[in-house]
């Protein structure tokens, strides 16, 4: 091995948080090394939201022809071409990580192909990824490894699908999210374990493709997290479009049943037979070979213990996004990234969740940020609920999607905004005015009071603040 080569910050994993806390320490003025064993843009790039999105607007496209004639244009019955949808999707998906890899080297981040561990703080040492020896089952010389040395290092590994204690998990036909993004054709039937959101964002893919799918959840609601109001109003929409849900029930067994599988239910006769299933029970942290044990960084259910300043509790080593559990999302993993270099590079700045945005990309649509109702009621708060729905905007009918509603939940006489979800057109686009409205402690009323152009989505924010500041909206006669 030669001599370590020497940086102010390693970054390991390049996902949404890695890749954006080395650009950020970049942009402040470090030398900073960034290890990946596979692609930049981690899950969400290559694996999660940006794959899903190409397929769930596929999708929609299918669906507004579908509808055309609503609209007065005629076309023959659409079909789909599921080979095209998914080159089309392995096509945004390298055109983003090349973007990615293009910043990095704009910036001089040093891309290491390798997997890391932490030898101790301030010293890694590489694997290389994708030797050919390693193809082979072998190891590699050590010779071909590198070490890094450096005044920090930010771990930033993610996560990957957990294995829930179910039986006969290694069935063929048994596939995981990433799974899912790879199959050559759709299937005839699914059945999705879990109705969280990778569950239900799936199941409305494939449902939309023609799938029959069914959707089994241990818990009695759907979306456990999101808003009950806007769960319970999904699960209606799902069951009349034609999914069928099963709630509760926990998932025992998959086992081969012919050229199927047999999900069987606990507590239940009832068996489910499909073509594939899909396990989508949550993910769990990824920290194999990092070295934290030897390291002792402090883990608590596998999840990086980190401070408001994404520092962990060995000095100079810091970890961010989904391998320090929580809402495991995307723009989280790469505030922290921020965060975490911010503070690495002397500029003290901690990490605020008051208005973390929540969108599920279903058709339609839900997001949600702050306090859910149930939350809200849970802290014992004194707060009112107004509501606006979409079969009352101009816009949503002009565009033919009326289904859902915002939903303001505001302090009881101070109007101060504690939580919006929506469920309708754009609900991920538009959560961004509760976002920031959140952030900056708004009241209803100066949503209220805020001209909205016309005529849009956002005039139903502003129409449920009208609800909610002077208890009525202007377009719209509670019956
Ligand atoms: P999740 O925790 O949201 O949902 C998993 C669901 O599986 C839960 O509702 C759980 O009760 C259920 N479950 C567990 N074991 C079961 C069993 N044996 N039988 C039946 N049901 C069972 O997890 P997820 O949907 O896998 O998502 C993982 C993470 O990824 C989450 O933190 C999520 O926020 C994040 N994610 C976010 C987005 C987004 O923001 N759009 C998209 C995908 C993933």
């Amino acid at each position: 091995m030669t001599q370590p080569h020497k940086y102010d910050l390693v970054v390991i994993g390049g996902g949404p948080g890695g890749y954006v806390a080395a650009i950020r320490a970049a942009q402040l003025g470090a030398k900073v090394a960034l290890v990946e064993k596979g692609r930049v843009g981690g899950t969400c790039l290559n694996h999660g939201c940006i794959p899903t999105k190409v397929l769930v607007r596929s999708v929609e496209a299918l669906h507004l022809v579908e509808e055309a004639s609503a609209f007065g244009v005629i076309v023959e019955k659409p079909t789909f071409d599921f080979a095209r949808i998914m080159t089309r999707k392995d096509e945004i998906v390298a055109r983003l990580v090349g973007g990615v890899e293009g910043l990095l080297k704009a910036h001089r981040v040093e891309v290491v192909s390798g997997t890391a561990t932490i030898v101790e703080p301030g010293l890694v040492l590489v694997k290389p990824a994708s030797s050919k020896q390693q193809a082979a089952g072998n190891q590699p010389p050590a010779s071909s490894f590198q070490e890094l040395a450096s005044g920090s290092v930010i771990i930033a590994t993610g996560s990957v699908s957990a294995r829930p204690p179910i039986a006969g998990l290694d069935a063929p036909g048994v596939l995981t999210s990433a799974d899912v993004l790879e199959l050559k054709e759709v299937p005839d039937s699914l059945a999705v374990i879990g109705g969280g959101v990778i569950g239900l964002e799936l199941a409305g893919i494939f449902h939309g493709l023609g799938t029959r799918v069914t959707v089994l959840e241990m818990l009695p609601t759907l979306l456990p997290t999101m808003d009950g109001e806007l769960a319970r109003r999904y699960r209606n929409y799902l069951q009349r479009g034609g999914v069928e849900v099963h709630l509760p029930a926990r998932v025992e067994e998959i086992r081969p049943k012919g050229d199927r599988l047999a999900v069987r239910i606990a507590d239940s006769e009832e068996e489910v037979e499909a073509e594939k299933v899909l396990v989508a029970t949550g993910r769990v942290p990824y920290t194999e070979g990092l070295g934290l044990e030897e390291l002792g960084v402090k883990r608590e259910r596998g999840a990086i213990v980190v401070d408001e300043h994404m520092a962990t509790n060995v000095p100079g080593v810091y970890a961010i996004g989904d391998v320090t559990g929580g809402a495991m999302l995307a723009h989280v993993a790469s505030r922290q990234g921020e965060v975490a270099a911010e503070n690495i590079l002397g500029r003290p700045v901690a990490m605020d969740y008051r208005a973390v945005p929540n969108c599920v990309f279903t058709l339609p649509e839900m997001a949600g940020v702050g306090l859910t109702e149930e939350e809200a009621k849970e802290r014992g708060l004194d707060y009112e609920v107004a509501r606006f729905p979409f079969s009352a905007s101009g816009r949503a009918l002009t565009i033919g999607e009326t289904a859902g509603l915002v939903k303001l939940i505001c302090e009881r006489g101070f109007g101060k905004v504690l939580g919006m979800h929506i469920m309708g057109p754009h609900a991920s686009d538009l959560i961004a005015e509760g976002t920031l409205a959140i952030q900056m402690g708004a009241k209803a009323r100066d949503i209220a009071e805020t001209i909205h152009a016309h005529p849009t989505l956002p005039e139903a924010i502003m129409e449920a603040a009208k609800a909610a500041a002077f208890g009525e909206a202007i377009h719209y006669r509670k019956r």
